[in-house]
C-alpha cells in the first residue's frame, strides 16, 4: 500500500510517499514559493537530488508538479497516481472536535473551516492543500491528521485557563497543545525501546524545535503539554517568547504605542532566543556566539535550558514520577550539549544522564546504565505517524 503524505503551508507544500509494506521512503519533496516564481525540490534514495524552478500558481499547480515529480520517467518512482491508496493531510488543528485522524468529507472540511479562528495562520494552507488533492487526485481517500489530536486526553484541571468559565463555553479557550503527533510517536517508540508496555509508563517528551514543546505522557495519554491555545505558550522558543504576564501586553501597548497585533507579532517573530540574544533563532548560532563571549546569546541558552528543567520537574510531580525522558527535534536530536544542560541535574527524580553516551547521535539511551529512570534520544517521524493513520484508516497494513 503506497500513501502520500502532505504538509501543506501558505506558499510552500511539502510531501512524502510511503511504501507501507516496509515503511519505506518512496520520495520525499518540497514545492516552495507557490504563487511567486516556484521552486520544486524531490529527495529519492540511491538518487542524486532533484531541483528544478516549476511556475505553481496555487497549491493546485503544486499537487500537479508533485503528481509530474512521483510520476514521469525522469524523476519518477511509481507509473501512475492510482498506485495511492490514501492522502493523508497534516493539519494543526482540529479543536475540541478530533481525538483522532479522520477520513475527509465534506463535514470534516466544514470542521477544520470551523477552527480557523483558533490557527488563523495554520489551517486555511492546510484545508487549500486538501481542495487542492481533491482536485487533482479524484477519489483517492483523504486522511486529516491532526497536530492537537493526541493531547486531547489532557484532564480538564490541566487544559482550563483560570478566565471566567463562559470564554471556554462560548469561545472555546483552553489549552490544546501542539506536536502531537510527534509526542505520539516517540513515546511509542520510547516504550517499544523499553520493552514495556506504554499503558504502565509515565514519560516526558521534549520536542526541541524552532518550535518547542513538552508533554506528560501517561499510560500512553498526554495529561499536560507546554503550549496552550496557541504554539506561542510555554518555554521561550526560537523567536516565539512563551509564556510571560500577560499584564505586560497592556504595559508595553501604553509605553511603545503598539497595537496588540503588533504586539503578538513581536512575541511570535522577534522573541525568544533571538529577541533575547539580538543573534539569532538558531541554537547552532547561539553556541558560536556564546562561546565567542557573548553573554546574551548564553543567556538565552541558560533561559531556554532553565525553563524546559522547571516544565520536566512539574510533569513529574504532576505524574508522580518519569520513568522516561525523551528528546527529539532539531535541537532535541542534534544538540548534545543543550542535552546535557536541560538533564545533566536529574539525578532527584531518577534521571542519571551518561554524558559519554549523550555524545552518540541517534536513537539512542543516554542515561547510565544502572539509572533507575531512563533519557533517550529518539528522532521524530511525524510523516510516519501520518502515513501509519491513513493505513489504518483505509484499511490494510495497520502497523
Ligand atoms: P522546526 O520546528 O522548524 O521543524 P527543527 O526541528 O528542524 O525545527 O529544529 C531547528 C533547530 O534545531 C535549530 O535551532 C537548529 O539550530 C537546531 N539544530 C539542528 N541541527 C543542529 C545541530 N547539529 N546542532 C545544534 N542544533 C541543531
Amino acid at each position: 500500500m503506497k500513501i502520500l503524505v502532505i504538509n501543506a503551508g501558505s506558499s510552500s507544500l511539502k510531501y512524502q510517499l510511503f511504501d507501507m509494506e516496509n515503511e519505506t521512503v518512496l520520495a520525499k519533496g518540497l514545492c516552495e514559493r507557490i504563487g511567486l516564481d516556484g521552486r520544486v525540490k524531490q529527495s529519492v534514495p540511491g538518487r542524486p537530488d532533484f531541483e528544478a524552478e516549476r511556475a505553481m500558481a496555487d497549491h493546485s499547480d503544486a499537487i500537479q508538479a508533485v503528481t509530474l515529480l512521483l510520476t514521469s520517467p525522469e524523476t519518477g518512482v511509481i507509473k501512475s497516481m492510482d498506485e495511492i491508496s490514501a492522502v493523508g493531510h497534516r493539519v494543526v488543528h482540529g479543536g475540541e472536535m478530533f481525538n483522532s485522524s479522520v477520513l475527509i468529507d465534506d463535514s470534516v472540511i466544514a470542521a477544520i473551516e470551523e477552527c480557523v479562528p483558533l490557527a488563523p495562520l495554520h489551517n486555511p494552507p492546510n484545508l487549500v492543500g486538501i481542495d487542492a488533492c481533491r482536485q487533482r487526485l479524484g477519489d483517492v481517500p483523504q486522511v486529516a491528521v491532526f497536530d492537537t489530536a493526541f493531547h486531547q486526553t489532557m484532564p480538564e484541571k490541566a487544559f482550563m485557563y483560570a478566565l471566567p468559565y463562559e470564554y471556554y463555553e462560548n469561545f472555546k479557550i483552553r489549552r490544546y497543545g501542539f506536536h502531537g503527533t510527534s509526542h505520539l510517536y516517540v513515546s511509542r517508540k520510547a516504550a517499544e525501546l523499553l520493552g514495556r508496555p506504554i499503558e504502565k509508563l509515565k514519560i516526558i517528551t521534549c520536542h526541541m524545535g524552532n518550535g518547542t514543546s513538552i508533554a506528560a505522557v501517561k499510560n500512553g495519554k498526554s495529561v499536560d503539554t507546554s503550549m496552550g491555545f496557541t504554539p506561542l505558550e510555554g518555554v521561550p522558543m526560537g523567536t516565539r517568547s512563551g509564556s510571560i504576564d500577560p499584564a505586560i501586553i497592556e504595559f508595553l501597548s501604553a509605553r511603545c504605542g503598539m497595537d496588540i497585533g503588533e504586539i503578538t507579532t513581536v512575541m511570535n517573530r522577534k522573541s525568544g532566543v533571538l529577541g533575547i540574544s539580538g543573534v539569532s533563532s538558531d541554537f547552532r548560532d547561539l553556541h558560536a556566539a556564546a562561546d565567542g563571549g557573548n553573554r546574551r546569546a548564553q543567556l538565552a541558552l541558560d533561559m531556554f535550558a532553565y525553563a524546559i528543567i522547571k516544565t520536566i520537574g512539574g510533569y513529574a510531580a504532576a505524574m508522580g514520577g518519569c520513568d522516561a525522558l525523551v528528546f527529539t527535534a532539531g535541537i532535541g536530536e542534534n544538540n548534545a550539549r543543550m542535552r546535557q544542560w536541560v538533564a545533566g541535574d536529574l539525578g532527584y527524580m531518577g534521571l542519571n544522564l551518561d554524558s559519554a553516551r549523550n555524545a552518540v547521535r541517534g536513537e539512542t539511551f543516554i542515561s547510565t546504565a544502572d539509572s533507575p529512570g531512563k533519557i533517550m534520544v529518539i528522532p521524530t517521524d511525524e510523516e510516519l505517524v501520518i502515513a501509519r493513520d491513513c493505513a489504518a484508516i483505509v484499511g490494510g497494513n495497520t502497523r
